[in-house]
C-alpha cells in the first residue's frame, strides 16, 4: 500500500496525460505559451479567482504574493512588518514571510481543526500592537490537510486590524466553505490573494514542481507576473522585448509548459472524480474509527468541504506514537506525521523573536498526530485494513 499512490492514478489517466507529454514535446515549447494560458483560465474560472497566475511552487507563490503585496524588506518603514502564521503548518507558510524581509509570528491553532485559532490570533495581534516592535501587515492562514481556515472570523479580524490576508491553500485546492447566507466560496479564492502548489502528493499534484496564485486585484495580479519573471515591464504586454526591462526585482519563477499540459490533463478527473472518491474514503475512515477510544478523528467545521490532502488522527495520550507506526508498518500500513515540529521551535528561527511562541496546542498536536495513507484511489478494502491495523496498534 502507497501513502499515496500516483502510479494507480497514472494507470487511470494515461492516455490524456501520454498525449499531452507528447504535444508539448513535439511543439518545442517549453516555458509558457498555449498551455499555461490555458490552464491559468480553466483554474481561475473554477476557484472564482479574477486572475491565476502560475510560477514555479508553492513557495514562490507565498513569496511573490507578499513582495506583490508590498510586505517585508521592500514596505520600507522604520519598523519591519510582522505576518502572522500558524505554528503548526508546513515550513513555507512561515519561511516565506522570513525571506521576503518581514517577521513571522507564530499563532496557535484549533486542536480540533488543524487551522489557525482567532481567540489566539487576536491576543496575539493585540501584544505585538502594544509591544510597538512590528507593524502588523498581515494574516497566512493556511487550509491545512485540506480543511478551509475559519473564513468568516479570520477576515472580520483581518478587516479590524488592517491586515492583509493570504490563503496558503498549498493542501486546500479542491476545498470550499457555505458561508452563513449560502455562498460557496472555494479555497484559493478566501483571501485577499491566495496560493497553491501543485507538488506531486498535494490534492491536485503535476509531476514536478509547481504552483500558483490567485486574486481579484489587477494591481496585484500584474505585480506577481512582474515578479515571477524578474520584474520585467508589463506596461505594453504585446512588446516582446519587455521582458528585457526589469523594472523591479523580481526571480525566475515560471511553471513548465509540460507541468501545464499534466495539471491541465489531470483537472477535469480532479473536479470530476476524486474529490468526491478521496472524500468518500474520508468518511469511510471517519465511520470505522469514530468509536476508537484511543483516537481522536478529524473534525470539519459545519459548512466545509474539504480536499483531505491528509487524513490526521490524535493519538491518546497513551498510547506511544512510535510503536503504533511501527507496527503498523508491520502490517505493510505506510503512515507519516505531519508536522513532528512547532514551527517556532525551527532551528531556522532561533534567533529571531520568532522561537518564542506559547502554542500549547500545537506542541501537543506535534506529539500525538498520525496521518493516515488517503488518495482517490485507495480501495475500501485498504481503508478496512488500515482501520483494523490501527485498531490493533493503539489498544
Ligand atoms: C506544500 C506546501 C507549501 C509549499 O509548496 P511547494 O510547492 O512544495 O513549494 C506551502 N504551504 C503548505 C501548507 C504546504 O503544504
Amino acid at each position: 500500500m502507497d501513502f499515496r499512490d500516483l502510479k494507480r492514478q497514472y494507470e487511470y489517466i494515461k492516455e490524456p496525460i501520454n498525449k499531452v507529454i507528447a504535444e508539448v514535446i513535439s511543439s518545442a515549447h517549453f516555458i509558457s505559451g498555449e498551455h499555461v494560458r490555458e490552464l491559468e483560465k480553466v483554474l481561475a474560472e473554477y476557484t472564482g479567482c479574477k486572475h491565476c497566475i502560475t510560477c514555479a511552487n508553492g513557495t514562490d507563490a507565498i513569496s511573490i504574493a507578499l513582495m506583490a503585496s508590498g510586505i517585508g524588506e521592500r514596505g520600507g518603514g522604520s519598523k519591519k512588518d510582522a505576518v502572522f502564521v500558524p505554528d503548526f503548518t508546513f515550513f513555507s507558510s512561515g519561511e516565506c514571510p522570513a525571506t521576503v524581509g518581514a517577521t513571522p509570528i507564530f499563532v496557535d491553532v484549533c486542536s480540533d481543526t488543524y487551522n489557525i485559532d482567532p481567540k489566539s490570533l487576536m491576543r496575539v495581534i493585540e501584544n505585538v500592537i502594544a509591544e510597538g516592535k512590528f507593524k502588523p501587515r498581515a494574516v497566512v492562514a493556511v487550509d491545512l490537510f485540506g480543511q478551509p481556515f475559519q473564513y468568516e472570523t479570520i477576515r472580520s479580524i483581518c478587516d479590524k486590524y488592517g491586515l492583509l490576508l493570504l490563503e496558503d491553500a498549498a493542501q486546500g485546492f479542491g476545498g470550499y466553505i457555505t458561508l452563513t447566507d449560502g455562498t460557496v466560496k472555494k479555497a484559493c479564492s478566501l483571501g485577499s490573494i491566495a496560493t497553491t502548489s501543485f507538488f506531486p502528493a498535494k490534492p491536485l499534484g503535476c509531476y514536478g514542481d509547481g504552483g500558483a496564485i490567485f486574486t481579484d486585484n489587477d494591481e496585484i495580479a500584474m505585480l506577481c507576473r512582474s515578479i515571477a519573471v524578474h520584474g520585467k515591464d508589463m506596461s505594453n504586454p504585446s512588446d516582446s522585448n519587455a521582458k528585457y526591462n526589469n523594472v523591479r526585482l523580481g526571480m525566475n519563477s515560471r511553471l513548465d509548459t509540460l507541468q501545464a499540459g499534466v495539471l491541465l490533463a489531470k483537472f477535469p478527473v480532479f473536479r470530476d472524480q476524486e474529490l468526491e472518491n478521496v472524500n468518500r474514503i474520508a468518511n469511510l475512515y471517519s465511520k470505522l474509527l469514530c468509536d476508537v477510544k484511543e483516537l481522536k478523528i478529524p473534525t470539519l467545521k459545519e459548512g466545509i468541504y474539504s480536499s483531505w490532502a491528509q487524513y490526521t488522527v490524535q493519538l491518546s495520550k497513551e498510547c506511544d506514537r512510535v510503536s503504533v507506526q511501527k507496527k503498523l508498518k508491520e502490517q505493510s500500513v505506510p503512515t507519516n506525521i505531519y508536522y513532528i515540529k512547532p514551527m517556532h521551535k525551527q532551528g531556522a528561527f532561533e534567533d529571531t523573536r520568532s522561537a518564542v511562541a506559547d502554542c500549547p496546542v500545537t506542541e501537543e498536536l506535534c506529539r500525538r498526530v498520525l496521518c493516515l495513507p488517503i488518495h482517490p484511489y485507495l480501495t475500501d478494502d485498504e481503508v478496512l485494513i488500515v482501520c483494523n491495523a490501527l485498531k490493533n496498534a493503539v489498544q
